[in-house]
């Protein structure tokens, strides 16, 4: 289906910061996606326009109630030329599971995708060429409706802007520091982890304020009942190599589905890799550690694609894993997916778009 996305080009264009020195989700490209639902009207007026702030009623219910949800995508720039999007669909799907989840009308993904093809396009030479770097791609939903009950809004915006965005690790793939949060919870089972939803985050917060200042670089969250068994690191997935056998949580109601997830463990199936997903306690991965088994661990997630845990604290016992260097699935992995996202290695899954 062809839709009709209406095009306001900027008539200036900003200056491009330095692909050598791009600080994340600072700077951002001369246009910007929208599109907005009311009641009577549906999803309506899709247009690209330059970027520029938007206006909001005080009351507007996004800042009273958190009713938001967003997603995170990356396009690259291929070395002939070519840009690539890695599986935005699966991000329009997440999106609309988020939405369902927060009581906000489902869009229609496949408009989505257009204006997001149209709005890289428009704006393709913003996409860095440096190595390692993309054009990170923020969609999101806000509730607008300036209204001070405690009910889904009747208004709303969904809006996709892009920043250019440097190498996550600036000397390359390296192991980072855990500390394994014993007391603060990300979510629990029945609440809103599943979903990408603002408050998510602001929660995370505290937490992650903590870890730093004891010099961790993330958190391991663990569950919020026993606060006994591995949800995820800072906003990753997490994965655990233990005596050959790759093992990561199952999708248990209280994870996030992350789309860097599901693909390393399509690749980890087409190479013949035993996986395991299903609950894993802090205290089988530290008995684990212990009898020389546990290899490898490693965070998963758009930004950093594969992020190698290189120690982790619980409760004043620091482990250091695979002698805090990065293993050697890890770095298949790193090197597989990133290939592929980039054009680099042929795409058997039907990956890029
Ligand atoms: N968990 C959380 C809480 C996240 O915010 C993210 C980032 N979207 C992930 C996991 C990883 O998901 P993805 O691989 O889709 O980026």
């Amino acid at each position: 289906m062809a839709y009709s996305i209406e095009i306001t080009q900027s008539t200036t264009r900003k200056q491009k910061p330095d692909p050598n020195h791009l600080i994340f989700g600072k700077h951002f490209t001369d246009h910007m996606f929208i599109l907005d639902y009311s009641v009577e009207q549906g999803w309506y007026n899709p247009r690209i326009i330059p970027y520029q702030p938007i206006t909001l009623d005080p009351a507007a219910r996004v800042f009273h109630y958190g009713q938001t949800v967003f997603e995170g995508l990356k396009a690259y720039r291929t070395s002939e030329g070519r840009t690539l999007l890695f599986r935005p669909d699966q991000n329009f799907k997440r999106l609309n599971r988020s939405n369902v989840r927060m009581s906000i009308p489902e869009l229609d993904e496949e408009l989505a995708i257009e204006g997001l093809r149209k709005l890289v396009e428009i704006d393709q030479d913003w996409i860095p060429e440096v190595e390692g770097t993309s054009l990170y791609i923020r969609p999101f939903v806000i509730a607008t409706q300036a209204s001070l009950g405690v009910a889904p809004s009747h208004t709303y915006q969904f809006l996709i802007i892009m920043s250019p965005v440097g190498a996550y690790y600036a000397e390359g793939i390296h192991p980072v520091k855990i500390y394994v949060e014993s007391d603060y919870v990300r979510t629990v089972k029945g609440g809103v982890g599943t979903a990408k939803t603002g408050g998510n985050y602001a929660a995370s917060l505290k937490a992650q304020e903590e870890a730093s200042g004891k010099g961790y670089s993330q958190v391991l969250w663990l569950d919020g009942v026993h606060h006994k068994y591995i949800e995820e690191v800072g906003s990753m997935n997490v994965f655990f190599k233990v005596n050959g056998t790759v093992i990561t949580p199952e999708l248990n109601g209280s994870i996030l589905d992350g789309i860097t997830r599901k693909s390393i463990l399509e690749l980890l199936a087409s190479w013949n890799v035993p996986v395991e997903e299903r609950t894993i306690s802090i205290e089988e991965l530290y008995e684990a550690h212990k009898n020389g088994t546990l290899e490898e661990a490693f965070g998963t997630g758009t930004a950093a694609v594969i992020s190698p845990i290189g120690q982790l604290c619980w409760k004043d016992e620091e482990i250091t894993l695979n002698g805090g260097e990065t293993g050697e699935l890890s770095a298949k992995l790193y090197d597989t997916l990133t290939g592929i996202q980039r054009g680099v290695l042929p795409d058997p899954f039907g990956w890029t778009m």
